[in-house]
């Protein structure tokens, strides 16, 4: 079976979020049930500057304005096609903005560019390349699937993955006649959304199956509350709707052969997580004493309930925690942090960046990793916490809610607690959630329990890979019948 991956990211070229560590990891846990996968990314600096120049494979004459070449290559056991088109992707800054972190004005273009040369290829533009299925990632991916209903390829089975249905690339209606789509698509039941153009609802109205990150976010976006103006056509849409929760890559987030940790270690050793613990104190200038280490690894926004986070911070300190923070975001969030830092000197340490090694340190040697997000379509830091032995403390919420076992007095006697849920998503129930905590921190057996049982859970792909393998299956024999 041969898959066409459409996505803004992949790890371990280009990433902003969780999307880049799946769209990498998939094609690799797919390859071993027999799906082989293509991935169609946009040619960006970093992308471009991983290979050498070769004779491209197609090339395009005008593709949203000027020239564009697709490239054919092979990194890191990903098989990528790569869409280098200067005029849309030859910037400094990040994929979506530039580095002060304004979007560019122009990202309808980039994106639907990205749309354009994924349709074709879906429509045979490869010679001896013939998808049997194109799985589109987010908004930045899913007009490949309006190009291809309105194109050559609407017979092709298509899956739009939603990562979070807050990020909807919704644009002006003036667009739509740059966009080379038939007048027939500016409808309802096409590209149309609340009188502009709207690239995710596009998306989800032209794929054949629809999936999310986890269950429970798949229920979630069929309410107001979570489906951000999109819960009408989520909610038609339902019988086409799963939820597969995404798993990790195990073998670069393996605390035994980690290359980044002060110290590996495994369920069997988890005392020498003491090391990575005095990396982070150091790090963060943490004093050093015998209660837990809290860190937070994340986006800074107010989906993630950093502002939460912040509001509660001086408690948390009296709690006896000690917490680490890394993250990047809103310039006001990253301020109260700081802030919260110097008001806690050895107690509150904060570094506002992206470091993806920090963040491999922090999970091996910090006691626990808070998640308090308002909604969280699957979250991977609860993941790697519990492969690491960094029990999550998490909102009751999207994915957190699927992959954390509470630690109620049932669980904990029946020993399978993995780490600590809250609800509902305010201070107090997160403060409490963090006292609980540090309370079953004093008690360590336990405590070493809660970390050995997260440690066997399986985060792997092995599980949801199946399940997409499945679904790709289930539509190809849709479209025999
Ligand atoms: P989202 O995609 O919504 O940001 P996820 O939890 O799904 O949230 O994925 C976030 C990913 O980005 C994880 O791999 C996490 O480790 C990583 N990450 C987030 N912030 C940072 C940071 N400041 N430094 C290093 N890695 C980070």
């Amino acid at each position: 079976m041969q898959v066409l991956s459409v996505t803004p990211e992949i790890f371990p070229l280009v990433k902003s979020g969780g999307l880049a560590d799946v769209a990498g990891a998939l094609p690799i846990a797919l390859a071993k049930q027999g799906v082989s996968t293509r991935t169609l990314v946009p040619g960006y600096p970093v992308v471009m500057g991983a290979f050498s120049r070769m004779k491209p494979l197609l090339t395009y004459s005008d593709i949203q304005g000027s020239e564009a070449r697709l490239f054919a290559i092979d990194i890191s056991g990903l098989d990528l096609l790569v869409l280098d088109a200067p005029h849309l992707f030859d910037r400094i800054g990040g994929p979506y903005g530039d580095a002060s972190g304004a979007e560019w004005a122009d990202n309808w273009r980039r994106f639907a560019a990205l749309g354009q040369v994924g349709a074709d290829i879906a429509a045979g533009a490869i010679p001896g390349y013939a998808p049997d299925i194109v799985h589109a990632h987010d908004w930045q991916a899913a007009m490949t699937l309006a190009y291809m209903r309105y194109g050559k390829a609407a017979g092709v089975p298509s899956v739009m993955t939603v990562h979070n249905l807050a990020f909807q690339g919704r644009f002006p209606a003036a667009i739509f006649s740059e966009l080379g789509l038939p007048a027939s698509a500016m409808s309802i039941d096409g590209v149309e959304y609340y009188g502009g153009v709207g690239y995710m609802k596009a998306g989800l109205q032209a794929a054949w199956a629809i999936t999310t990150v986890s269950p429970t976010y798949a229920q979630e976006i069929r309410t107001p509350a979570f489906g951000m103006g999109l819960e009408g056509l989520v909610n038609l849409r339902a019988a086409d709707l799963t939820g597969i929760v995404n798993g990790i890559d195990v073998d670069i987030w393996d605390p035994a052969t980690d290359r980044h940790l002060a110290a590996n270690f495994s369920a069997k050793t988890v005392k020498l997580r003491t090391a990575n613990k005095r990396a982070v104190e150091e790090r963060f200038q943490l004093d050093q004493d015998g209660g837990p280490i809290l860190c937070v690894v994340s986006r800074l926004t107010w989906q993630k309930g950093m502002d939460v986070l912040s509001s509660i911070l001086d408690e948390v300190v009296a709690s006896g925690a000690r917490l680490a923070i890394l993250g990047s975001g809103d310039v006001a969030l990253e301020a109260a942090l700081l802030a919260g830092a110097a008001r806690h000197p050895g107690r509150v340490g904060a570094i506002i960046g992206f470091d993806e090694t920090l963040s491999h340190i922090m999970q091996g040697g910090c006691d626990a990793i808070v998640i308090p997000s308002r909604f969280e379509p699957c979250g991977l830091t609860q993941l790697y916490g519990l492969r690491y032995g960094c029990v999550p403390i998490v909102a009751r919420t999207g994915g957190l809610a699927d992959t954390v076992i509470e630690a109620n007095e049932a669980a904990l006697g029946a020993g399978v607690a993995t780490g600590f849920q809250f609800a509902p998503e305010n201070g107090n129930s997160f403060l409490h959630a963090i006292r609980r905590a540090v309370a079953v921190y004093a008690d360590r057996p336990v405590w070493a329990s809660i970390q050995r049982q997260g440690m066997k859970s399986d985060v792997s792909w092995a599980r949801s890979a199946g399940k997409y393998a499945q679904l790709y299956r289930s539509l190809i024999s849709r479209k025999a019948a």
